[in-house]
């Protein structure tokens, strides 16, 4: 049965009827049909939610009751968990242990922004001393309004609600488009939307593809802010769209990150968060630390030790037990993919492991965990995001030739270090040029603290209280003392 839309507090068809199919990554075979939102479902699906914003039916409410339906998303996603991992596993591929942590880390953000709603609410009125007593003045942190929520599919569900939980906190009101690749789950979190009996239009759901769904929501001028996640290429059409309305727009746009590995390192607990840094979530993470840079020392030791853990990890079918590497999520990122491999060929780098399909796994889109070495810094692969199970390693002699290494991308998302020298990490953390740095570890994401990227991985900040002032305005309230006296026109005092 085909999914539908959620608008203004109701499931619909799309206006032009139209769906599109969604593909197990492991099977290759359509298990579910998606409605297809155009331009007329989304300007029904904005109008709603400025109506709905407009009218106070959810900014007018106060930060408790708000909290109230947010705890009860939060309560609705738990209720679910196995089935809504279960889905995630089957729509992206990932692991279902992964795809587990994803739908309880989807239910906690609910919850922490419900504190967070709660607490800023409960918190003094800011005030600023400007100078002159005859003025009082005031700070107010009001919701921004309309956002419209663009989300791609490495993380579906979790994406979705990184966003449409901290602006409802906010008290803004959301249209959230998922990736046309993965949107079921987010199909879901409508389901329990509507059951939490949250106000209609608050939260609205349009499925479907970017060019017919995306671009005529980013371009919708009752729209304030945008809110995406995706890759460069789409976040600058983003930004160009908002700029002709003069909206505020926040990006969460790719990475090539890297991680030091100095020589007084542990080989096998290196090893092990290199494994994590790059193939958990199939390497389809934006932060994946897939440029590794290992102090010459360490180097042939390290590589050994990475190729042979490599090899054995555990590929296959999301939901079969103890599979730890999932296909990628889809043919075109599977072709994109090998793209890269066989583009690599050419570029002199060395291929230490993988580059191939599995053996035994002939259907899926499946892929062995590849480590290249040696990689010519100009090479395609050293500089280009993947988003694949593949990671490119080279070796350094000193610190500052690391961090010059490590800095010298374009991205900026996120970085790792790692060594006993705990000073030393400070010092590369403090030289790394990346929103997020990780030390003696790499990727655990904590929905408290701030998540976003220097340079063209972003602009602004998600989770933590930076994602919720994300949804916010400014305001400054200034009032002059009633018995005070200005003079400037007319005279006062000994003047008059
Ligand atoms: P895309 O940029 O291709 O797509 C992201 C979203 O934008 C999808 O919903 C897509 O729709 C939509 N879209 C496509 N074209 C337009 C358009 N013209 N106007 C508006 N919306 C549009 O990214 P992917 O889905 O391929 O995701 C992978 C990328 O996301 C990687 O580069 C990754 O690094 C980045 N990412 C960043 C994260 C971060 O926190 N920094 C986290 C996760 C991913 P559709 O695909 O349905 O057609």
């Amino acid at each position: 049965m085909t999914t539908q839309l959620y608008i203004d507090g109701a499931f619909v068809a799309p206006k032009a009827g139209g769906s599109f199919p969604a593909v197990d990554p492991a099977t290759e075979e359509v298990f579910d049909t998606v409605a297809a939102g155009t331009a007329d479902d989304i300007d029904a699906a904005v109008r709603a939610a400025r109506t709905a914003f407009d009218d106070g039916r959810w900014s007018g409410l106060s930060a408790s009751a708000r909290a109230g339906f947010l705890r009860k998303v939060a309560e609705g996603i738990r209720a679910r968990l196995s089935d809504l991992a279960a889905l995630e596993t089957r729509d992206n591929g990932k692991p279902l242990p992964e795809a587990e942590w994803d739908i309880g880390d989807a239910a906690d953000c609910f919850d922490y922004y419900a504190d967070l709603a709660e607490a800023r609410a409960a918190g003094p009125e800011t005030t600023v001393d400007v100078g002159d007593e005859r003025f009082d003045t005031r700070i107010w942190r009001e919701p921004v309004g309309v956002v419209a929520a663009i989300t791609p599919w490495n993380f579906p569900l979790l994406m979705g609600v990184w966003k449409v939980a901290p602006a409802l906190a906010a008290g803004c009101t959301i249209v959230l488009k998922p990736s046309e690749l993965c949107s079921l789950t987010c199909h879901e979190l409508a389901r329990i939307v509507d059951a939490a009996g949250l106000p209609a239009g608050v939260f609205n759901l349009v499925t479907g593809t970017g060019p017919e769904a995306g671009a005529p929501l980013t371009d919708h001028p009752l729209v304030d802010k945008i809110a995406f996640t995706g890759s460069v290429v789409t976040g600058r059409k983003v930004m160009q769209a908002a700029s002709a309305g003069i909206r505020t727009v926040a990006l969460e746009l790719g990475g090539k990150s890297p991680f030091i590995v100095f020589a007084d390192s542990d080989v096998d607990k290196a090893v092990e968060w290199i494994l994590f840094g790059i193939f958990w979530n199939k390497g389809e993470v934006c932060s994946a630390t897939s440029r590794v840079l290992v102090q010459r020392e360490l180097y042939p030791r390290l590589l050994e030790r990475l190729a042979e853990e490599a090899e054995k990890i555990t590929i296959g079918p999301g939901d079969a037990e103890g599979v730890k590497l999932g296909p990628i999520v889809s043919c075109s990122q599977y072709d994109k993919v090998m793209g890269f491999l066989e583009r690599a060929r050419q570029s002199g780098a060395r291929l230490v492991t993988g580059g191939g399909r599995p053996e035994g796994l002939d259907t899926g889109y499946y892929l062995t965990p590849t480590v290249y070495a040696d990689v010519p810094l100009d090479a395609e692969i050293w500089r280009e995001e993947i988003f694949g199970p593949v990671v490119c390693v080279n070796s350094f002699e000193t610190e500052d030739e690391a961090l010059r290494l490590a800095n010298d991308s374009p991205y900026g998302l996120a970085g790792a270090v790692m060594s006993k020298d705990l000073d030393r990490c400070d010092r590369v953390a403090a030289r790394l040029r990346a929103g997020i740095v990780w030390i003696n570890c790499s990727q655990p994401t904590f929905t408290q603290a701030p998540w976003g990227g220097y340079k063209s991985s972003g602009i602004g900040r998600e989770l933590g209280e930076a994602g919720f002032d994300n949804y916010l305005e400014t305001k400054q309230v200034t009032r002059f003392d009633r018995d005070g006296e200005w003079g400037w026109y007319l005279p006062t005092g000994d003047q008059a």
